[in-house]
């Protein structure tokens, strides 16, 4: 435990000016505070913010932060009051101390609301004042440093899984990568021993052979540097546990030498001596391509700098080498929180406006005055949650969604009877379309019909994966059922149709034959087309003929038609429903206006016809593959395709008269092929996007008008 005289003096030790007073009083205010508490290690409990304000003072924070960090848990875990400590250290601790206590608290929510919760009370704790958050994440390391004395197993990975997901990420963003590596380590040895020490040994291995390598490396740049007049602090770090474990997840690789797990650091005195650096290494070695980034010209947004390179190196060692300033270094491990070093700095040294601080002004401009978090995380890039967005119930819980989800994500995210039944939805109190995205802090409010089933069309907005799969799963259990009545029906006919009753007795009989479990099961195979009517026909009565003359059958009776609802269907088509696949064939290009019938394919769904296509000739022979359809509407908005089958006299510009009168008549050409020319005349198929069929006939008409026309037909089949 650091004593009282020796904390002051570490303060001191980089800030002449703190205020030596108040650290004392802190000090002692916080050992008589806690008294007697102790911790899970058996340390009295004092013992933690004092620690906690030792890792702040490596931080090289003012002396309020060191303050805070010392009283940090006396409102939460004493009789301390937050006026006591406005009447003992001023406005300005006390409402330190609160943030923190205010984090510290959303520790303590329950398990589901936790992380939410805790993000974005962090996010507001940040833009107030961004020491709360140094504090905070002091505080956390040091009970990651100390959780093995925790008993509770589930506590412990709590901890460490929190830390992992929120803490470390944290750190890492505000570009306080020594903080980031420390927690992340402590976190992966709680919640992966067995990894954290597979990695561990092979390190180990691999460092016992490598034997003086590093050494040798260090060694070799070192003089290469002296030797153009570089002063350079050359060093070799491993790299975490973590890191590699990382990493062997990413990429499917194994770690075979010492240069895969260590990183080579060059720190110099000047940004030009880190290209000069650069430059050196490059001509004496050879650079692997593609590895160089310069962050000094570019920073990253938490204000990283460095040049990056990767190079066959000292005894042909492939290796990883950073060039930096020691300014830069400072930045890479402590990031915001050198912030303070350059405030104090700046007051002894008003004149200083150099380059290397602009990125810190930028950053505390964004915390200091940005009012809200979306604004932060719109310049830090803290993309860790950036994908994701929350909203509240009404009761004020939070949910937690993919970025871009909708009113039906989040009702299917309260729970799955709330998405299945879902009709409406209020957000921040007015009424929105369900397809609407939501923002950050949205308040929503999911209006529920017992009469509403899931919508296939909500199928191509949703984002989360819960929504997908509930809704997927309904439209397939629709989809069968609509099967197994189309198997009925057309079953009931095939029966009919041979002279014999139909009755579901008669298809118990033959179920096993089929290998189906019940009637149902055969209607649907049937229905799919899997199976045909016949077959079955012919499996109940074998005396049936197995062969009959195909009958005349073009059904195009609405009746079936009438039934259908298919308001919310995108396919303007009745006798569906919706979910039911749906193509256009191609060799007759239904248009609305046409008559239409469908022809069932195996596991495809529906093929639309035209009534007279050419095509229909080939399904005459199975009948209970019919389904009669009709258009819903007798203009759509929507363009489809009309083949046109046209003969035009070879003359010159007879080509462009034609195209002039279809896009007179407000006809698209999307296709033209010539298929067959001879000296008199161009055959041709032409593909035009039109809205109906009635379209369509203007088009054909106006063309039958042009004199070079000799015939204009749609094309069948
Ligand atoms: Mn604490």
């Amino acid at each position: 435990m650091i004593r009282q005289f020796e904390l002051v003096e570490r303060v001191k030790s980089y800030d002449p000016g703190a205020d030596e007073d108040a650290l004392n009083r802190a000090y002692v205010y916080a050992m008589k505070a806690h008294g007697t508490q102790t911790r899970a290690s058996g340390d009295p409990y004092f013992s933690h913010p004092i620690e906690v304000a030792g890792i702040l003072t490596d931080l090289k924070l003012d002396d309020s932060s060191i303050i805070t960090a010392l009283l940090h848990d006396v409102v939460e875990d004493t009789d301390a009051s937050l006026e006591d400590l406005e009447a003992h250290f001023g406005g300005e601790i006390a409402r330190l101390v609160d943030g923190v206590t205010k984090l510290g608290r959303l520790e303590l929510q329950s398990e589901e609301t936790k992380h939410a919760e805790n993000f974005r009370k962090l996010l507001v704790a940040m833009s107030e004042d961004i020491r709360v958050l140094l504090v905070k994440l002091a505080d956390r390391l040091h009970n990651m440093q100390t959780l093995h004395f925790i008993g509770s197993d589930e506590k412990r990975r709590r901890i460490a899984r929190e830390t992992m997901d929120i803490y470390a990420p944290l750190a890492e963003r505000i570009g306080m990568h020594g903080f980031k590596d420390q927690l992340e380590d402590l976190a992966f040895a709680e919640l992966n021993k067995d990894g954290r020490e597979s990695v561990l040994a092979r390190l180990d291995f691999l460092r016992g052979q490598g034997q003086d390598l590093s050494g040798r490396i260090i060694e070799e740049l070192r003089s290469t540097l002296t030797s153009e007049g570089i002063k350079a602090a050359v060093s070799g770090r491993m790299k975490t546990p973590y890191s590699v474990w990382r990493k062997m997840q990413r990429k499917n690789i194994t770690f075979e030498q010492l240069s895969d797990i260590m990183a080579f650091r060059i720190v110099v005195d000047t940004p030009g001596e880190c290209y000069h650096a650069l430059g050196l290494l490059h001509s004496r070695y050879p650079v692997v391509p593609g590895r160089f980034k310069d962050y000094i010209s570019i920073p990253k947004p938490n204000g990283y700098s460095s040049l990056h390179t990767t190079i066959i190196g000292p005894e042909r060692h492939r290796i990883e080498v950073q060039i930096r300033t020691h300014d830069m270094h400072e930045i890479a491990e402590y990031g915001v929180a050198a912030h303070w070093q350059y405030k104090q700095y700046k007051q002894t040294h008003p004149q200083v406006e150099g380059r290397q601080y602009r990125w810190m002004r930028e950053l505390l401009d964004i915390l200091e005055h940005a009012d809200n978090p979306e604004e932060f995380l719109e310049h830090t890039k803290l993309e860790m949650f950036q994908d994701q967005v929350f909203c509240f119930t009404p009761k004020g819980a939070v949910i937690a969604l993919p970025r871009g989800a909708t009113p039906v994500d989040f009702a299917y995210a309260v729970h799955s009877e709330v998405g299945d039944t879902c009709v409406g939805a209020k957000v921040n109190g007015r009424m929105v379309q369900l397809r609407a995205p939501l923002q950050n802090g949205d308040q929503v409010e999911i209006i529920t019909s017992r009469a509403q089933t899931p919508s296939p069309d909500w199928e191509q907005f949703v984002v989360s994966g819960k929504a997908k799969a509930r809704i997927r799963r309904f439209v397939r259990l629709k989809q069968l059922e609509q099967y197994t009545e189309l198997g009925r029906q057309i079953l009931q006919k095939a029966f009919r149709q041979e002279g014999y009753e139909f009755s579901e007795k008669g298809l118990e009989t033959v179920l096993k034959r089929f290998r189906c479990d019940s009637v149902m099961d055969l209607c649907a195979a049937v229905g799919q087309g899997h199976l045909t009517g016949r077959e079955v026909v012919v499996a109940v009565f074998p005396g049936a003929k197995a062969e009959t003359a195909p009958t005349k059958v073009v059904p195009i009776a609405r009746a079936r038609a009438r039934q259908g609802k298919s308001k919310e269907t995108s396919v303007p088509i009745k006798g569906l429903i919706p979910g039911m696949a749906v193509h256009y064939a191609h060799c007759c290009h239904p248009l609305p206006g046409d008559r239409i019938v469908g022809i069932v394919t195996t596991g495809k769904g529906v093929t639309v016809h035209t009534i007279d296509c050419d095509t229909l000739e080939s399904f005459q022979a199975t009948p209970e593959r019919w389904v009669d359809l009709a258009w819903d509407v007798e203009d759509s908005q929507e363009q489809r395709t009309g083949r046109l089958h046209v003969i035009v006299a070879n003359e010159p510009g007879s080509l462009g008269g034609l195209s002039t009168i279809i896009g007179k008549n407000s006809g698209n050409i999307s296709n033209l092929k010539i298929t067959n020319r001879s000296t008199d005349f161009f055959e041709m198929i032409i593909d035009v996007e039109v809205t109906s069929v009635k379209h369509l006939t203007n088009i054909i008409a106006a063309l039958r008008a042009m004199p070079v026309i000799t015939s204009v037909e749609r094309a069948r089949g």
